[in-house]
């Protein structure tokens, strides 16, 4: 990096800290992040009186204004029925288009047109990863990154050699106060009430530790396939789409020690904690699967020994967690879609209500249901069933979101772009924790070892059921533990 730029960008760190943003730039407007999630985000950030920054499109198709706002309402269309139109011209009075190659300094200049006064751009990169270097590097050339933010899509590289790589791109055009790594798990209102179920409540803080928890399990299910998206996919696989990424900052919520204060920093400064305490993954301790029927998709190779299921067994090597494994899974044609954090505690000394010969109740457990059906949580515990003999059964005491606070919830792309206009940076990913994740599961990119074959509709491939053996099975989302 040369003085003059680190120059500018210390003095680019001080104008962007606490700034709001002054206008969006959608990088990859016609794509389908686009489409799916951020034109949805942009209309409900509409529709709650919360955007009043011009949204400027860009893309190389021949596109214009007009036609942006008209794709713009068939996938807020796709998502919301009715459409609410003021709202939608709200939005579509704020968009606008520039078409341009990515590469070209003229589509920049275009951009610093449409920005009018603007000082303090989000540019948003909805865009391939091959194409982040340029466009971050000429928004640098351009001075248009000074005073600006930067919301980058996963993936943050394919390993911890390239996601340093991205970084050191980022970090050459924007300081790190400016990089908001999007991992959309942290927008989930589920999510996010980790840390508040586990802080805001006095009683768990003493039990939370390898004193009372045996284990820890957490299941990401899909039931549908990869779904035309076989090319994609066998870029990735499930370990580095969903496992380094979203399961890991869910454990980082469930292990992390209370944070020292309510800045960004003091909470991502705990998860980095956790993401150090962690023992790279042992390749002898995970499970590959793949779908029967995979290889016959769309862009996927013949023999392609790509995961579409992965299980494996983590350890934190800290005072709270040493010896306490947490068990990850995730898969695509799953028997459901959930996706579930189990706590399961140690059992009591079983001397009042067990005769020797009587195999020992399930012990108890909180279950974080984070996504899929019946969002909630649920903690099993024993009680006495009526009648004579003293005879225990679990009982769950339950409750779901939906039926406590409503239907209506601010969707994760939307609370996190909210966020980012507002310069909160709580939850998005920092560059120590991204890299510290990619040295955790970097020894399973080495070494992958086989893929095992399992029934699309199943709980994945018989091989994975060893893992957890020693600590009851698996707990399967939407089954009585
Ligand atoms: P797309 O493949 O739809 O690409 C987005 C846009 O980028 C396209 O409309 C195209 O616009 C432009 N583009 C595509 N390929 C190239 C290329 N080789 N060179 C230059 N421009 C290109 O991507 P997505 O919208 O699916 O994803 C965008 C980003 O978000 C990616 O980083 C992806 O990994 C990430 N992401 C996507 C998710 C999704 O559900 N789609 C989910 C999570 C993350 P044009 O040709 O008009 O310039």
């Amino acid at each position: 990096m040369n003085t003059g730029l680190a120059v500018d960008l210390v003095a680019s760190q001080r104008d962007v800290a606490g700034s709001r943003s002054d206008a969006i730039v959608l990088f990859g407007a016609t794509g389908d992040l686009a489409r799916k999630k951020l034109f949805p985000a942009l209309y409900g950030l509409a529709q709650a009186g919360r955007l009043d920054i011009p949204v400027v499109g860009v893309a190389r198709s021949d596109w214009t204004d007009e036609s942006l706002r008209m794709h713009a309402h068939e996938a807020v269309a796709a998502v919301f029925d009715p459409v609410d139109e003021d709202a939608f011209a709200t939005l579509a009075r704020e968009l606008t288009f520039v078409q341009g190659d990515y590469q070209t300094p003229d589509t920049f200049d275009r951009i610093r047109e449409h920005l009018g006064g603007a000082r303090h751009p989000l540019f948003y990169l909805a865009i391939p990863p091959s194409v982040f270097e340029s466009v971050v590097g000429c928004l640098a050339a351009s001075g248009l990154s000074q005073g600006a933010r930067v919301m980058v899509e996963k993936p943050f590289g394919r390993d911890l050699a390239s996601a340093r790589e991205l970084n050191s791109h980022l970090r050459a055009a924007f300081p790190e106060e400016a990089i908001y790594r999007i991992d959309h798990f942290l927008g989930k209102e589920t999510v996010q009430n980790l840390l508040v179920f586990r802080f805001a409540n006095g009683p768990l803080e003493p039990i939370w530790n390898r004193g009372y928890i045996d284990n820890v399990q957490i299941t990401m299910a899909e039931s549908f396939d990869v779904q035309g998206r076989g090319g994609f996919y066998e870029e990735v696989g499930a370990l580095r789409d969903v496992v380094q990424n979203h399961l890991l900052q869910v454990v980082a919520l469930l292990a992390m020690e209370p944070p020292i204060g309510v800045d960004a920093e003091d909470q991502r400064d705990e998860k980095v904690k956790v993401f150090k305490g962690m023992k790279v993954i042992d390749p002898a301790r995970t499970v590959r699967g793949q779908y029967r029927g995979y290889r016959n998709e769309k862009g996927v190779a013949a023999d392609s020994q790509v995961e579409t299921f992965v299980a494996l067994q983590l350890e934190i090597d800290t005072w709270r967690w040493a010896g306490v494994p947490f068990y990850l899974r995730s898969g695509k044609s799953m028997t459901t879609t959930a996706l579930e954090a189990t706590v399961e505690f140690h059992q009591p000394p079983r001397i009042l209500f067990a005769e020797p010969h009587v195999p020992s109740p399930h012990p108890n457990h909180l279950r974080f249901r984070l996504g899929g059906k019946e969002e909630g949580i649920t903690v099993s515990l024993q009680a006495k069933v009526p009648g004579e003999e003293v005879v225990t059964r679990p009982v769950d005491l339950s409750f779901t979101y939906d039926e406590v606070f409503g239907t209506d919830r601010m969707e994760a792309y939307e609370r996190l772009l909210a966020d980012a206009i507002q310069g909160h940076a709580a939850l998005f990913a920092r560059e120590d924790s991204v890299e510290q994740t990619w040295r955790i599961v970097q020894p399973l990119l080495e070494d992958p070892g086989p893929v095992h074959l399992y029934e699309p509709g199943s709980w994945g491939p018989p091989e994975a059921e060893p893992l957890t053996q020693n600590h009851g099975g698996w707990h399967n989302p939407g089954e009585q533990l």
